[in-house]
């Protein structure tokens, strides 16, 4: 039966949100200390509890702040950061959102729509590298009818084989579909769903999409609700931060999780923070009406991670190596490497011409790779949960009691251990065997000894083991 939600942000009340900021705008030394300590708990924060945490300033709650999300984080997710590339097959777009690229009307950028051949070859430059992850990524506008482009091309990913390796989860960002199309989109086997909705304030949301489709702000902000009637229960929310206020944008992003956990009993499985980045022949993205600064944004992160703890946190190449540490250490769970954002990019030199917008971080996989080990950090290219249909609700019934970092210690080590063997320089393999010998000594015994045999199988020359 159709349900309001289904078309209409029902669930979006504009001036109860702006309600809660206004009443906590000052920083409220105990309440903030109150609500830090139910966040320890990890039982997930309210939204005025978020809005409480949004008012803190002063550096020494600001330091108790970060002290509890880097706490909750290691807690969850221990030192595992999973790694993913973006694969762009098509920069044509039929709307005019004034902060990309990519947008109907510029002219400045060249317009490409990869084809079946065209995107294996960039998946098979992504499993060179030593890739198992993939967020296929697309404006909206497909050639030929619909979405059978779309599907065609997750097929072409899935199909790509190199040296025996195949791309093994293929998540998608990707504008809204009715469900009839979410049904088809499910049936590809896409990992995560991810939409970002950009901006929940309405006139912000109707001053920057000027024309297209994406104008809809309720039909953007409903996508998860028919993607989830489809039976895709794996979806990824986001906002492009410095649009609007970051409060308010947080708020209605908290609301959005809330509804759904109220309607289908799960919430998102992934947040992503973009931040505009410059974008060529966009005036709005070099100067963002609301900018927010890296204390802010670090901020942000840490009260997501308290807000949702058990949801994954992303952070993409727009931001720079700096912040993307920091960020790290503070919620952030899954991370790209190596990225290029225009369609063909990893086989083309002449990366900018066609990009939606600028990168901060342009380091190869190898190269974050190797920073994260001596940050103490463990690569993990891990897809098991997905495989195992370990996703929604039955993720969440794992991950809440704590169950779920048993399966993920040993899958990061044994996949970290693949990309070691199988791409590694001599060097590389050498720190990585360091740094899996300190994970296991750290390790009690029954998921060392998990991961102890999951290692075994790899060195013995089998891949793509799991638990
Ligand atoms: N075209 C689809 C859509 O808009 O939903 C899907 C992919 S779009 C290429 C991916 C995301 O890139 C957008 O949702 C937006 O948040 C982000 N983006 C666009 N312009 C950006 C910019 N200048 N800086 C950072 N991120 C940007
Ligand atoms: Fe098109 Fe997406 Fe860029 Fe908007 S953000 S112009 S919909 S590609």
């Amino acid at each position: 039966m159709e349900h309001a939600a289904d078309t209409k942000a029902v669930w979006l009340h504009e001036s109860a949100l702006e309600g809660l900021l206004e009443k906590h705008q000052a920083e409220d030394r105990q309440h903030v200390r109150d609500v830090l300590n139910k966040a320890r708990s990890l039982s997930g924060l309210s939204l005025e509890d978020v809005a409480v945490l949004m008012t803190v300033h002063s550096q020494d709650l600001l330091d108790e702040l970060f002290h509890t999300a880097k706490s909750v984080k290691e807690e969850i997710y221990g030192n595992r950061i999973v790694l993913f590339a973006p694969l762009y097959i098509s920069n044509l777009c039929s709307n005019e959102c004034l902060y990309c690229a990519f947008r109907r009307s510029n002219k400045e950028v060249i317009r490409r729509a990869l084809n079946p051949d065209e995107i294996r070859q960039e998946t098979k430059i992504l499993l060179r590298q030593g890739h198992k992850r993939v967020l296929m990524v697309a404006g909206e506008a497909y050639p030929g009818s619909g979405i059978d482009y779309v599907l065609e091309s997750i097929d072409a990913i899935y199909g790509a084989e190199e040296n025996g390796s195949r791309i093994r989860r293929v998540n998608v960002n990707l504008a809204p579909l009715s469900v009839e199309d979410f049904r088809r989109l499910k049936e590809r086997n896409i990992g995560t769903f991810q939409l970002f909705q950009e901006t929940y304030h309405r006139p912000t949301y109707g001053r920057v999409h000027l024309a297209g489709p994406k104008k809809d702000l309720d039909w953007r902000a409903s996508s998860f609700d028919r993607a989830m009637q489809a039976g895709i229960d794996d979806v990824g929310m986001g906002l492009l931060y410095g649009l609007y206020d970051w409060r308010f944008e947080t708020l209605a992003l908290m609301a959005h999780i809330a509804h759904l956990e109220e309607r289908f009993g799960v919430g998102c499985h992934t947040i992503s923070v973009p931040r505009i980045e410059p974008a060529i022949g966009s005036d709005l993205a070099s100067r963002p009406p609301y900018a927010l600064d890296d204390q802010a944004f670090l901020k942000l992160v840490a009260i997501l991670r308290l807000a949702v703890p058990y949801t994954g946190i992303i952070m993409s190449t727009r931001e720079n190596p700096a912040i993307r540490q920091r960020t790290l250490e503070l919620g952030v769970s899954q991370i790209s490497a190596g990225s290029r954002t225009n369609p063909g990019g990893y086989q083309e030199s002449s990366q900018f011409e066609a990009a939606q917008f600028q990168l901060g971080d342009h380091r190869s996989l190898a190269e974050v790779i190797a920073d994260l080990g001596q940050h103490k950090f463990i690569p993990s290219f891990c897809t098991g949960c997905y495989r195992l249909g370990r996703t929604g609700k039955d993720f969440m019934d794992l991950a809440k009691p704590g169950l779920i970092k048993e399966k993920c210690a040993p899958n990061a080590l044994s996949t970290f251990e693949e990309y070691l063997l199988d791409y590694g320089t001599p060097e590389a393999r050498e720190a990585g065997e360091r740094t899996i010998a300190a994970a296991l000594d750290g390790m009690d015994g029954r998921i060392r000894k998990v991961s102890e045999n999951l290692l075994a199988k790899v060195r013995d020359g089998r891949r793509d083991v799991y638990c």
